[in-house]
C-alpha cells in the first residue's frame, strides 16, 4: 500500500473513532460502526468479543447488508445524526427568560414558545409571532395558524400531536422576515429543542425557516416537496400558509408535498409504535 494512502486512512480512523467517542451513531444514513470497520477500526467495546479485531491492511468483505459508502463524501460533520439531548424543554425556556438577546425584544408582547407534544413525530417550524400570536403567547394562532391547523387535520393529525416552533420567538415589528443576525440569537434554542424531541420529519414553513434550518441558497419554489436531512431528520420544504392566503393557487403544491410526508410516517410507523 503506497505511503501516502496508508497515511490517509490512519487519519480517517482517528476521524471515524473520534467521532464514535463523541456520539455521533452515524453518517448519512450508515452506521458509524459499520463505518469504522470499513477501515479497519475495531468494533466497540461491546462487540469486541464476538468480532475479531482486524488489522491492517483493509481486507472488508461486503456483507449483504451494507451500503455503498464513499469514504470522504459522507464525512461532513453536517450530515452527522443528531445527537439525543437529555434537556427538558422547561430549562431551555427557563434559559430564554425575558429574553433581551436581540432587537426584536423592543416591541414585542410575549415570548413565543415551541408548543405541541414533545413525543412528536411530526413538527412544524415557522418564521416569527405574527400579531395574534404576540398576543397570545403560541404560534401560530392567527389566520396562518388556522390553515395550519387544517393543513395537519387534512394528513389525518391533531394540532396536539405535533410540535409547532418558530426560528424566532419575537414578533418583528410589521411583520418583515427576522434578519440573519435576530434568527442566530434565537435558533439555536430551537435547535435544542429539536434534539429533545428528535421527531422524525420536520416540515419548514417558507423561506425563513428552510434556510435557517438547512444550509441551502435554494429558494422554497425549487427545493419544496423534495425531502431534505436535517442531522438525519428527514426535513420537507413546503409554502408557508401565510403565502397560501395570499395565493390560494399554491395550495395543491403544497398538499401533494404534505402526503408524502404523510406516507413517509405511515411507512415508518411499525418501527416507532
Ligand atoms: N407565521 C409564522 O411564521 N409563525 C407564527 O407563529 C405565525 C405566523
Amino acid at each position: 500500500m503506497n505511503e501516502e494512502f496508508h497515511e490517509l486512512l490512519t487519519e480517517t480512523r482517528k476521524q471515524l473513532e473520534h467521532l464514535r467517542v463523541l456520539g455521533v451513531e452515524g453518517i448519512s444514513g450508515v452506521t458509524l460502526n459499520a463505518q469504522v470497520r470499513k477501515v479497519g477500526l475495531p468494533p466497540p467495546l461491546a462487540e469486541r468479543a464476538h468480532v475479531p479485531l482486524p488489522g491492517l491492511p483493509i481486507s472488508h468483505t461486503p456483507q449483504s447488508g451494507d451500503q455503498p459508502v464513499t469514504l470522504f463524501g459522507d464525512l461532513t460533520p453536517a450530515a452527522a445524526t443528531l445527537a439525543p439531548s437529555t434537556e427538558t424543554f422547561e430549562q431551555i425556556h427557563c434559559e430564554i427568560g425575558d429574553c433581551t438577546r436581540c432587537p426584536l425584544h423592543q416591541e414585542r408582547t410575549h415570548v413565543v414558545h415551541t408548543e405541541g407534544n414533545r413525543q412528536a413525530r411530526l413538527m412544524f417550524v415557522g418564521e416569527a409571532p405574527g400579531a395574534d400570536e404576540d398576543a397570545q403567547a403560541r404560534p401560530f394562532v392567527g389566520r396562518a395558524g388556522q390553515l395550519l391547523t387544517k393543513i395537519i387535520e387534512a394528513i389525518g393529525l391533531k394540532r396536539e400531536e405535533v410540535l409547532i416552533g418558530n426560528v424566532n420567538r419575537c414578533r418583528p415589528p410589521g411583520n418583515r422576515a427576522p434578519t440573519t443576525e435576530e434568527a442566530s440569537m434565537c435558533k439555536p434554542f430551537l435547535l435544542r429543542e429539536i434534539a429533545v424531541v428528535r421527531p422524525e420529519v420536520i416540515v419548514v414553513l417558507g423561506n425563513t425557516a428552510m434556510k435557517n434550518l438547512l444550509d441551502t441558497r435554494e429558494g422554497i419554489t425549487r427545493l419544496r416537496g423534495r425531502f431534505q436531512d436535517y442531522r438525519g431528520i428527514k426535513v420537507m420544504p413546503t409554502f408557508h400558509p401565510a403565502y397560501l392566503l395570499r395565493d390560494p393557487s399554491k395550495k395543491r403544491e403544497t398538499w401533494e408535498d404534505l402526503k408524502k410526508v404523510r406516507d413517509y410516517l405511515d411507512s415508518h410507523r411499525s418501527a416507532n409504535l
